[in-house]
């Protein structure tokens, strides 16, 4: 199947690693010209390096703090400016820190709340007259299946990403007639830097291995496994392609069938 984004331009956002990363990569493997950001520029320009290699695609590297209004803003600016349009953004930043409700104070929320709600809202807004001046885009937002079933010991992520698909859920609304699709991707158990870093840190807290911490989470999954970046990857140059065109304020787990709740 072609996905027809040969001559599309995506920005994709905190893709040094993991599930940016894993976006970004396909996104070029199939033709679309990509610019990527993060924090770190040497990261940044290696996983730049890395997909060119892997696609013999030119990658635009762009360093960019997310949680940074400015920052985000010239993300968007400069993709446009260098490739001369924008159809699809991919919006995506770390996870906030795993915790118990009683463990954060006010600043924690707001942390939480400027690194995955506020980030993707200002993607957005940044994107969007350039989406609308192609005449059609796509927006992709990368969230996680804890804003449909909440998972232990994330009560920030659980939290904020619910508001985020309440964002996105209302933007495919409003932008539909601009021929623009707003959709979110929400990871299960992908076994990333982030996913690694949850382990340790619920292997410390209950006095358990590292192994044993990985156990619990993979009990939870019909598929019996974690998933991998290039299971997820796909998903988000499916869903920015030409042959996703009706598909519009979906939230679709990546997940392995690990959310049980009907909806
Ligand atoms: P990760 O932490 O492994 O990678 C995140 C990447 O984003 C890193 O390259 C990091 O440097 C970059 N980044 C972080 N903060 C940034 C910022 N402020 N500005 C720019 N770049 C920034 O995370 P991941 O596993 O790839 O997950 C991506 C998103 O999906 C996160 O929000 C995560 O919480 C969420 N998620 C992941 C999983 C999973 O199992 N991997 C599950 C559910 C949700």
């Amino acid at each position: 199947m072609d996905l027809g984004l040969h001559d599309k331009v995506a920005a994709v956002a905190a893709a040094s690693s993991g599930l940016g990363k894993a976006s970004a990569l396909e996104l070029a493997r199939e033709g679309a010209r990509v610019a990527i950001c993060g924090r770190n520029e040497a990261r940044l320009r290696q996983a730049a390096e890395d997909i060119r290699q892997a696609t013999g695609s030119e990658v635009l590297p762009i360093v960019a703090d997310v949680t940074d209004p400015e920052e985000a803003r010239r993300f968007i600016e400069q993709t446009a400016e260098h490739w001369g349009r924008l159809d699809i953004v991919v919006t995506n930043a770390g996870g906030p820190p795993a915790g118990l409700f009683e463990d954060f104070d006010e600043k924690d929320w707001l942390d939480a709340f400027n690194l995955n709600f506020l980030s993707t809202q200002r993607l957005i807004k940044a994107a969007l007259p350039h989406l609308k001046k192609a005449g059609s885009g796509r927006i992709i937002a990368i969230t996680s299946v804890s804003a449909k079933q909440v998972l232990d010991n994330l009560v920030l992520s659980n939290a904020v990403r619910a508001g985020v698909h309440g964002l996105i859920k209302t933007l495919a609304q409003e932008l539909g007639p601009y021929n623009i699709t707003v959709n979110a991707v929400c990871p299960g158990p992908i076994l990333t830097e982030r996913l690694i870093a949850l382990f340790r840190r619920n292997a410390e807290a209950q006095g358990i291995t590292f192994e044993e911490a990985q156990a619990a989470w993979v009990r939870q999954i019909p598929l019996g496994r974690l998933g991998k970046p290039e299971e997820f990857g796909p998903v988000v140059a499916f869903l920015a392609s030409e042959r996703a065109s009706f598909i519009n304020g979906v939230l679709l787990q990546v997940d392995g069938g690990m959310v049980k709740a009907v909806m």
